[in-house]
C-alpha cells in the first residue's frame, strides 16, 4: 500500500482501477515550411475556427459552470492577437502546426509567470493549442479515455474540455499531478459533486489498470490498497454517496434526538449558501473576519449594518456571533499588541478586547442594535477566555448593554477544567476544538512541523471536551462545538456523545455531518465516546470510535 498526497476536493471517495489520460500530441517539427504561406494561414484560420465551434457547441451542451469555462477557452481559439502571432510566424517560415504550437506556448508562459488565477488558466491555452493541432493533422484531439468501466482518470492537468462533458457513471475521480484549489480541474469537480485529488506530486507513478482509493476528504490517493482499506473506502463512498443525495433534513440522530447544524460563516455574503446547504442557524460568526484590512476600529454604525444583514439571513433562528477575536494568526492593527514573542499565547481574544474596552463595548451596542431591528436569536460570546471570572466579566458587560444572551469559548484548557464554574456564569459554552487542540498540546496551529500534533481526537483534547459537557448537562446549558473537528462526520457522532448539544462547520460540510448523525443513537454516540476517551493516541481513539481497533 503507497499513499501519494494532495489537495483534496469535497469529500467524495472512490475505487478503482486507474486510466491515464493520453500523452499529448508529439511537437510539431521546427523544419521550415514547403508549402506556400497562404495555404498554412488558410489552414491556421480553419483549424481554429473549427476549434472555437466545437468548444462553443460542446460547452452550450454542458450548460452551468462548464460552459462558462468553454466559453473562454473559445474566445481564446478567436483571440485576434493569437491569430496575429500565428501569422507572423507563418510569414517567418514556420509551418502552421509549429506557428501554432509556438504562439499559443508565448501566450501560456506569459499567463503562467502572472501566477495566482492567471497562472491557473495556462492549462486552458495548451489544450486550446493541442486541439487546434490536431485539427491541423486531421487526428482526434487528445481527450479523457474510452471505456465501458468505471475508473478513476489521472492526468498532469485537466482542461475544461475534458472535464465539461465527463460521464459520472463511468469516470469515478479525478487525481491531477499538477492545479490547486482554484484550478479548473477543482472549480468543475466543485460543481459536479465528483470526488478529486490535486496537486498530487507521485501521480506520475500511477499506471493503468492499478487499483487505487482516491479520498479527496483526507486529500490522499491509496496505491494498491489491503482489503480492508478497500472496505474502510468503501463504507465512506456510501456514506458520502447517501450524503450527497439525501433531502435535506435538520440535524438529528437515528432515535429523533435533535442536534442542531450550524454554520460558521464570516461575512453576510455566505449566509445564502449556508442557508441552501441546510444550515440551521450560525454557531460561529467570525468578526474580526470583516476588519481584517480596517486601521482603525469599526464605528457602531459600519459594524451595525454587518450584523443585521446577517441576521436578516436568519430569521427566527439562532445566530451565534463572536466578539473581535483579534491576536495570532488573525491580527487586527486596530486592536492586537505590536510586538510580542509567542503571538498566540499573548493578549489576544477578550484579553485584548479587555485592555480596549472601548471597542469591545461598541461592538457589543452595535449588535444590540442589530438584534432590536432583526428576527433572529442572537447570542454572542467572548474568544479566548480563560474562566469563570474572565466569563463573568463578558457576560456582565453584555447583558448591560442589551445582549440577552451571552456565553464564551472553550478554546484555553483551563477554561475547561473549571467548566463546571464557567457554566453557573454563561448562558451557553461553545468549543472552539481549533485553538483548544493547539494549546492542550502546546502545538503552533500555523507550523506545519508539528501538524501532527493538531489532532482533536487526541484523548486529551476528548477528555477536555467531556467535562466541557457534562457541565453544560448538570447546568442544564447548551454546549456547541465549532472548530473543525465538528465537520469530521466520525468525530461528529463522538462530539455529541461527549455531550455536544449543537455542530456548527462549514457550510461545505453540512451534508456528510448530518448523514452520518443519522445513522447512531443517542445510546450508540455515547458508547463510541467512551471508547475513544480510553485512548492512548489521536489515531487509537479513531478506531476505538469506529469498533475497528
Ligand atoms: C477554534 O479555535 O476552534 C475556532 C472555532 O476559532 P478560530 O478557528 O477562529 O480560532
Ligand atoms: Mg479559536
Amino acid at each position: 500500500m503507497t499513499e501519494l498526497t494532495g489537495t483534496g476536493v469535497g469529500r467524495g471517495v472512490a475505487i478503482g482501477p486507474v486510466r491515464r489520460m493520453p500523452e499529448p500530441l508529439a511537437e510539431p517539427s521546427a523544419e521550415p515550411r514547403t508549402t506556400p504561406a497562404e495555404e498554412a494561414r488558410t489552414a491556421a484560420k480553419e483549424s481554429l475556427a473549427a476549434v472555437q465551434g466545437w468548444l462553443t457547441a460542446r460547452g452550450a451542451a454542458a450548460g452551468g459552470d462548464a460552459q462558462e469555462v468553454l466559453d473562454a477557452q473559445a474566445m481564446m481559439a478567436a483571440d485576434p492577437a493569437l491569430l496575429a502571432d500565428i501569422t507572423k510566424r507563418i510569414d517567418s517560415g514556420a509551418t502552421a502546426e509549429r506557428a501554432v504550437f509556438e504562439a499559443f506556448e508565448s501566450f501560456r508562459v506569459l499567463l503562467q509567470s502572472m501566477g495566482g488565477y492567471l497562472g491557473e488558466r495556462a492549462a486552458d491555452l495548451h489544450d486550446v493549442a493541442q486541439r487546434v493541432i490536431a485539427h491541423l493533422r486531421r487526428v482526434p484531439a487528445p481527450g479523457v479515455p474510452e471505456s465501458d468501466e468505471p475508473f478513476i482518470l489521472v492526468a498532469h492537468d485537466l482542461a475544461p474540455a475534458d472535464t465539461a462533458l465527463l460521464d459520472l457513471d463511468i469516470v469515478l475521480a479525478l487525481v491531477t499531478r499538477d492545479g490547486g484549489p482554484t484550478s479548473h480541474t477543482a472549480i468543475l469537480a466543485r460543481a459536479k459533486s465528483i470526488p478529486a485529488v490535486v496537486g498530487v506530486s507521485g501521480a506520475d507513478a500511477l499506471r493503468d489498470g492499478d487499483l487505487v482509493i482516491a479520498d479527496a476528504a483526507a486529500g490522499l490517493v491509496t496505491l494498491d490498497p489491503d482489503s480492508r482499506a478497500v472496505a474502510a473506502a468503501a463504507d465512506r463512498r456510501a456514506l458520502w454517496r447517501r450524503a450527497a443525495t439525501a433531502p435535506v433534513t435538520d440535524g438529528r440522530l437515528a432515535d429523533g434526538t435533535p442536534v442542531p447544524l450550524l454554520a460558521n460563516l464570516g461575512s453576510p455574503h455566505e449566509a445564502a449558501d449556508a442557508v441552501a446547504l441546510g444550515a440551521e442557524g450560525v454557531g460561529l460568526f467570525r468578526t474580526e473576519l470583516l476588519f481584517l484590512s480596517s486601521d482603525s476600529a469599526p464605528t457602531v454604525e459600519q459594524q451595525r449594518a454587518q450584523y443585521a444583514a446577517l441576521l436578516r439571513a436568519f430569521p427566527g433562528r439562532k445566530v451565534v456571533v463572536r466578539a473581535l477575536d483579534a491576536g495570532a494568526d488573525k491580527p487586527l492593527a486596530f486592536l492586537t499588541a505590536a510586538q510580542e514573542e509567542n503571538p498566540a499565547l499573548g493578549l489576544r481574544g477578550l484579553r485584548a478586547l479587555r485592555a480596549q474596552e472601548e471597542i469591545l463595548r461598541d461592538q457589543l451596542r452595535a449588535l444590540a442594535l442589530a438584534q432590536a431591528e432583526t428576527q433572529a436569536e442572537l447570542q454572542v460570546m467572548a474568544p479566548m477566555v480563560s474562566d469563570a471570572v474572565e466569563a463573568e466579566y463578558f457576560v456582565d458587560l453584555a447583558r448591560e448593554l442589551g445582549i440577552r444572551v451571552a456565553g464564551v469559548m472553550a478554546e484555553v484548557p483551563s477554561l475547561a477544567l473549571v467548566a463546571d464554574q464557567v457554566a453557573q456564569v454563561t448562558d451557553f459554552v461553545s468549543i472552539g476544538t481549533n485553538d483548544l487542540t493547539q494549546y492542550t498540546m502546546a502545538a503552533d496551529r500555523m507550523l506545519g512541523s508539528v501538524a501532527s500534533y493538531q489532532d482533536p481526537w487526541h484523548p486529551a483534547v476528548l477528555r477536555l471536551i467531556e467535562r466541557l459537557g457534562a457541565a453544560g448537562a448538570a447546568t442544564g446549558k447548551p454546549v456547541g462545538v465549532c472548530g473543525e473537528a465538528a465537520a469530521d462526520p466520525d468525530l461528529a457522532i463522538v462530539l455529541v456523545g461527549l455531550g455536544a448539544t449543537s455542530l456548527s462547520m462549514t457550510p461545505a460540510a453540512l451534508a456528510d455531518v448530518r448523514a452520518a448523525l443519522l445513522t447512531v443513537t443517542l445510546e450508540e454516540a455515547r458508547e463510541r465516546a467512551t471508547r475513544a476517551l480510553t485512548a492512548r493516541s489521536a489515531a487509537e481513539a479513531r478506531s476505538l470510535a469506529a469498533g475497528t481497533a
